[in-house]
């Protein structure tokens, strides 16, 4: 036997990969990921390195292979603990042991220092009004002029102070000298967020507040390190809940990372942990530079951070300590990487906690069913938090059948029961949202006047419509002909749904013409800010209604809204992918949850033509569990995540023909490579995207109870792909448990 072992000296050379042979004393004790010290180099210096796969065979010539020397006795570098997490990665989400290392190991780019200088205002508001009046009366305009931009930012850029404010440096110094300004020049860090430290607030935990925190922490103090999910509803002081936590955890001396979507990491959210740990929180986020992004790393590992906030990647900070990480959201598909390795964040988090003796901490109003699930099995704790943390009531929520409206004649968009109420609101000063869900939308097929939505008799979820008049199923590939005429009630409005954010934008403008109607999708969002820009304003109060995509149910809290519209609340419902409905549960709660955050008590309206589907009723009475019930059921039924682990293996390609002649001959050595017979193969089938620059594309997917047993096949596949010549043009990656079709 031989290990593959990736060793651990400049990180550059992390590409590659050396092998060596396992002495017999050594023969069964090693393991991917388990961390060795091999003789390296001309001098056979001893180094530590990493296994990251084994093989039976010798790439050079037996003699010249060097032995393992020993398992290392203790991980030093910090990095260590990554590369495990990396092999685990590559074992549970496929591609190589480089992609993966490369997406856990932070940009090794050293980039120059930037020195900044910065102008602080030393005085407090009171003395500063005094002394601007002082220079005001002496006519002295250009210290005025300073010390007035200063009492509104009291610490700012040396540059954009002598830009902006238009005054020189023996400005700024003769202010030092009086000791009103101090100039400050320091290697600033990219990506510090400078801030004054909040006075914290004490804040008196709610019963419910405080048993999760209690039961959390009688397990760390024991050592038990476990997974929790906060299941609170909107505005139930969860996060109040996590900081509790992290203050605790690191108190002890360790370290936490926090995970929020890119979407709700918001401005405030950011100040919040910010009041509470004051510069010991570092951020991470998309729009950062490698540059930025290096320097919060460095900090890290200078010991100057104890809690990481950041999306997805954040999850791979080189914590010397880790003690806690959470997961906020932790339903949103935004944790599930789209690049290889497909990782879910979730899931590496929960692996990481383990292998690093950390507790993680999952948060959601609507949990996924894999975070329940989990605690159902026993998996996880459950902490629970039914009460809004200041006493609002949940919104009030009435389902709208739009059949109905129809039948009475009403062939409008919005019903006569939204349209009543926003005439209330408008005329109470208040704010409204319209919620247009066009989530995960791929051309189902429904009955506008019973709703019927044509499906696939073979996998439960609903067909999509092709060119040509063509039905299609995204996982089996089942396919009928478009239909005239609904095949439950005869009617003729059978069709796809198509009204857009712009057409509802009108048209509230036109029923409503002295209302102030804001837009936020993707086109009025697609300048830098925009979507700040638009949010800001409606919580300023610039405008009574704003209607958007689902990017407005997300992260912002405005106490002035006290009615959320929800159309077409079907259309994620029926999107051509197993999860739909969970994601229509989710995204009903969540938006009715945006009305009645302030004072006034709120109300939302769902408008749909399913008001029997149980994603709809439960999302209505805001009951999870009914929900999850209902949900697991249907999994149950079709061998779904998370009761199934469901494998997809996406193909892309150039030629067709060749194409698809390689996906068969792929599900084919799947058969024959299940040899409990305990694999359900599905596909190929073709993606509602068929083609995309050019290249076409297929998909086979594979159930299975075991997850272990998926994996092993996986890798068998890996394999057969490798030596096989008529895979080289085809580009093939793995993703399990999908968030949608491909
Ligand atoms: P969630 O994360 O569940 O949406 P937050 O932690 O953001 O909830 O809390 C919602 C609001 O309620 C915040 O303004 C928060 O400061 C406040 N809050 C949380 N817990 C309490 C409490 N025990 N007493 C008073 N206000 C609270
Ligand atoms: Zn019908
Ligand atoms: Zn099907």
């Amino acid at each position: 036997m031989y290990a593959d072992i990736i060793v651990d000296i400049t990180h550059e050379k992390l590409d590659r990969i050396f092998q060596y042979s396992i002495p017999s004393e050594l023969e069964g004790e090693l393991s991917v990921g388990t961390e060795v010290i091999v003789p390296f180099g001309k001098g056979n210096r001893e180094t530590r390195g990493y296994v990251v796969s084994f093989s039976g065979k010798a790439d050079y010539p037996a003699e010249k292979i060097k032995p393992v020397l020993k398992k290392a006795e203790r991980s030093v570098a910090i990095e260590s603990k990554l590369v495990a997490l990396a092999a685990w990665m590559k074992e549970q989400y496929g591609g190589t042991m480089i992609q993966a290392l490369k997406t856990v190991l932070p940009i090794k780019r050293k980039e120059p220092a930037r020195v900044r200088r910065r102008v602080r205002l030393l005085l407090d508001l009171e003395d500063a009004k005094e002394k601007l009046k002082y220079y005001l009366d002496k006519n002295q305009k250009a210290r005025a002029r300073l010390l007035a931009g200063l009492i509104d930012q009291p610490e700012q850029d040396y540059e954009l102070v002598t830009r902006k404010l238009n005054v020189t440096l023996t400005v700024i110094r003769s202010l030092e000298e009086q000791g009103v300004v101090s100039l400050e020049s320091e290697e600033t860090l990219r990506g510090s967020v400078h801030y004054r430290r909040h006075k914290e607030e004490t804040l008196h935990f709610n019963e419910e507040q405080e048993m999760a925190v209690s039961r959390f922490w009688e397990d760390y103090r024991r050592r038990i390190y476990g997974t929790y999910l906060v299941y609170g509803v909107t505005g139930s002081g969860k996060t109040e809940v996590y900081m509790e936590m992290i203050r605790r955890v690191t108190g002890l001396g360790k370290q936490a990372i926090v995970l929020i979507p890119e979407i709700a990491l918001t401005y405030q959210t950011v100040l919040r942990f910010y009041a509470h740990f004051g510069d010991r929180v570092s951020i991470l986020n998309s729009r950062m530079s490698a540059g930025e992004r290096y320097d919060q790393m460095e900090r890290v590992k200078r010991g100057e951070v104890d809690v990481m906030i950041g999306p997805r990647s954040a999850l791979f900070t080189p914590f010397q300590k880790l003690g806690l990480i959470v997961v906020d959201e932790e339903h949103e598909s935004a944790y599930k990487s789209e690049q290889v390795p497909r990782y879910h964040a979730r899931e590496t988090a929960i692996a990481r906690g383990k292998m690093e003796g950390a507790s993680v901490v999952l948060g959601s109003a609507t949990p996924s069913l894999e975070a329940f699930y989990r605690c159902r099995q026993g998996k996880g704790t459950l902490l629970t938090l039914t009460l809004r943390a200041a006493g609002q009531k949940l919104s009030k929520v009435y389902t709208v059948d739009m059949r109905e409206e129809l039948k009475k004649g009403n062939r409008s968009i919005l019903s006569d029961r939204l349209k009543e109420l926003m005439r209330d609101r408008l005329e109470h000063k208040q704010q409204i949202m319209l919620f247009l869900n066009r989530r995960g939308y791929a051309g189902f097929v429904s009955c506008r006047s019973c709703g019927y939505v044509v499906k696939c008799p073979h996998c439960d979820v609903s067909l999509s419509a092709h060119k040509g008049g063509r039905l299609v199923c995204h996982y089996c590939g089942y396919e009928e002909r478009a239909k005239e005429a609904c095949p439950s009630c005869g009617s003729k409005c059978i069709g796809g749904f198509r009204a857009g954010t712009q057409q509802i934008e009108d048209i509230v403008k036109r029923e409503f013409a002295h209302a102030r109607v804001l837009r936020m999708d993707m086109d009025t969002t697609k300048r830098k800010d925009g979507h700040e820009k638009i949010l800001s304003a409606f919580s300023n109060g610039e405008a009574d209604i704003l209607v958007g995509t689902q990017m407005i149910v997300k992260g912002h809290d405005f106490p002035n809204v006290t009615l959320v519209g929800i159309l077409a609340a079907d259309m994620s419902l029926y999107s051509n992918d197993y999860r739909s409905g969970e994601r229509t549960f989710e995204l009903l709660v969540q938006a009715a949850g945006r009305a009645g955050r302030g004072c006034a008590k709120g109300e939302a309206v769902i408008q749909t033509y399913s008001p029997e589907h149980y994603s709809i009723r439960m999302a209505a009475q805001q009951d999870y569990e009914g929900f999850y019930e209902e949900e697991m059921r249907y999994r149950k039924l079709m061998g779904y995540p998370p009761v199934s682990d469901l494998l997809a293996v996406l193909m892309t390609g150039a030629d067709e023909q060749h194409l698809e002649l390689a996906a068969g001959y792929l599900k084919e050595f799947a058969v024959r490579a299940d040899k409990q017979k305990s694999l359900q193969i599905i596909g190929p089938a073709s993606p509602y995207v068929n083609k995309v620059n050019d290249e076409y594309r297929r998909v086979l997917y594979l159930k299975c109870q075991r997850k272990k047993t998926l994996t092993e096949i996986k890798d068998l596949l890996e394999q057969y792909i490798e030596i096989n010549r008529g895979f080289d043009c085809i580009k093939i990656q793995f993703d399990f448990n999908p968030m949608g079709v491909f």
